[in-house]
């Protein structure tokens, strides 16, 4: 009986553990007005469109891969 608490307990401060990791890796983007890809203005949100939002999370890709140049 005592394992199984025991267990779940782990497993929940292990899923805690793992939205904080997540969280500090992905710092929240503060609203700026202008699209964070290619700087045109925009009224909400970080990118103008869909489009542009997958292409700066692209290059924060590769910059994670070749690191800071
Ligand atoms: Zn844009």
């Amino acid at each position: 009986m005592t394992d199984q608490l025991d267990q779940a307990q782990q497993f929940e401060e292990q899923r805690r553990s793992d939205a904080l990791r997540d969280q500090a890796l992905k710092p929240a983007m503060p609203f700026t007005g202008n699209c964070y890809n290619c700087t045109d203005a925009i009224e909400k949100g970080c990118f103008c469109d869909a489009d542009c939002r997958d292409d700066y999370q692209t290059r924060i890709k590769l910059k994670g891969i070749n690191g800071y140049v």
